[in-house]
């Protein structure tokens, strides 16, 4: 089958994750990159950084796909001697295009947290809030929160923080509300849903000691990378299943570097 261009797999792209849902301070997108540029090879990962973009130059790519922005707030200058500016300079040099689905993607059916749920074989119901952030579902079968850890351990990849859990291990949970990412905002929605568990990351002392008060669920910190990496696999198949439709393909590859900040000293 033939390679596409650049702006075909954008358009293929955009009908799965369509910039308009993104959230509004959000910038979503082409960042570098030619639209009539042939497109051989795709590397997924979570974090547009050095370590990921040597990646996708060491095996050839010609698209580098992300979920978190590589800009995000305005800027005057894209000089070398800057960290993004020499992202940028790197990817151009290398004829490496770069692309980010971000909240657009968090939203969308199947998004991020669909494929956080996937791989913990969570059976989704609906969305956690009202834009289409997170998701609630089921364990098929009632397990001890332990257990329930255990299997996320087995199943994500897992950061040197590890995996924080607040609640009693030995609690039966069955009922389970996720976002993949930073989800701290979202406590209000998590009690409304009445979960036994809300697997998230990134958070924070206050707002879970504040949510743990008074018959609350179970709370689970996975991190911010490993929660939103199931995702590429997803994306990566999606893309190859819409270009087999019509009539093209691209080789993929997820990224297994983990691109989790923190590390134990
Ligand atoms: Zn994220």
């Amino acid at each position: 089958m033939r390679s596409p261009s650049l702006a075909e797999i954008i358009e293929v792209i955009e009908r799965r994750y369509d910039p308009a849902t993104a959230a509004e301070w959000d910038r979503v997108g082409l960042v570098v990159g030619d639209p009539s540029a042939r497109i051989e090879r795709v590397l997924f990962a979570v974090d547009p950084i050095m370590v990921t973009i040597d990646q996708a130059i060491a095996i050839r790519a010609d698209l580098l796909l992300t979920h978190h922005p590589l800009f995000l707030r305005p800027v005057h200058s894209v000089a070398a001697n800057s960290w993004k500016g020499a992202l940028a300079h790197r990817l151009i040099k290398s004829d490496c295009a770069l692309y980010t689905a971000h909240t657009n993607a968090d939203i969308a059916v199947p998004g991020v947290s669909d494929a956080l749920a996937d791989a913990l074989g969570i059976v989704t119901k609906g969305a956690l809030t009202e834009s289409g952030l997170g998701r609630v579902g089921r364990i098929p079968e009632p397990m001890k929160l332990r257990d329930f850890v255990a299997k996320i351990r087995a199943s994500i990849p897992i950061s040197a923080a590890g995996i924080r859990v607040a609640g009693d291990p030995e609690r039966l949970i069955e009922s389970v509300a996720l976002c993949a990412g930073a989800g701290d905002d979202l406590f209000d929605e998590v009690r409304v849903s009445g979960v036994d568990v809300y697997l998230t990351s990134d958070l924070r002392h206050h707002p879970i000691t504040e949510a743990l008060q008074g018959g609350a669920p179970a709370l689970i910190d996975a991190g911010h990378f490993a929660t939103e990496w199931p995702w590429l696999a997803q994306a990566a198949q999606l893309l190859i299943s819409d270009l087999e439709a019509i009539g093209a393909s691209v080789e993929v590859e997820v990224s297994n570097i983990n691109t989790d900040a923190w590390s134990n000293v």
